[in-house]
């Protein structure tokens, strides 16, 4: 792409490193900011400044936060005793949207991935097993995507807790295999959560 101006060109190399983003859908956005009121550009960037610097990581599920402890986890109301393990904040809001949930969360924060060089080290594993340790959980409930990268992680996590008391489940597959519990329809989502099974049920049938 030839641009006429460095400023222009080195705005859409920025933008186009978001991912799911060219270099053609770059200079469509840069171009519509420009034609905004120049305010929309400095609200933009402040946000996503403000963001990066004062975003927090609940220090007991490790979800994206405003304050040490999430709303999630500071509610008096949830149970502690069942917690459901998720990839994402995405996975966080996609359960709680069904409303079906009463318990609380554990954010891994990815799934293991030798392709993109994400070993179990990189995760929230170890503090998950920790809080096992501690005696608090009852419950764990699987939640990761049905993909390969899944898979792998829930049966790490699954070995790093045999033996010890907590009873482990995994949602229902009312979800297709590969498809991303974010896109998973509430109901759907909602009855998997409900009618989950045993964990080692899960072993048998893969
Ligand atoms: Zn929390």
């Amino acid at each position: 792409m030839d641009f006429s101006s460095k400023l222009l060109e080195n705005a859409v190399a920025e933008v186009s490193q978001l991912p799911g983003i060219g270099k053609r859908t770059a200079l469509r956005l840069v171009l519509h900011l420009l034609k905004q009121p120049k305010e929309r550009t400095t609200y933009l960037t402040a946000a996503i400044q403000a963001l990066r610097d004062d975003v927090v990581f609940c220090k007991k599920c490790h979800n994206i936060s405003d304050s040490e402890v999430c709303e999630i986890c500071a509610n008096p109301k949830r149970d502690r005793s069942v917690v459901c393990v998720v990839e994402d904040l995405r996975d966080v809001m996609a359960i709680e949207n069904t409303g079906q949930f009463q318990g609380t969360y554990h954010v891994l924060g990815g799934k293991i991935s030798p392709m993109e060089g994400i070993g179990p080290n990189d995760l929230n594993i170890r503090s998950l097993v920790q809080k096992v340790d501690e005696g608090e959980i009852q419950e764990l409930i699987f939640a990761l995507s049905a993909s390969m990268e899944g898979d792998t992680t829930n049966f790490y996590i699954y070995r790093q807790l045999q033996g010890k008391s907590v009873k482990l489940a995994t949602i229902a597959r009312g979800i297709s295999v590969g498809d991303e519990l974010e896109y998973a329809d509430e109901v759907t989502l909602g009855r998997s959560i409900v009618n989950r099974i045993p964990f080692e049920d899960s072993l048998k049938t893969s």
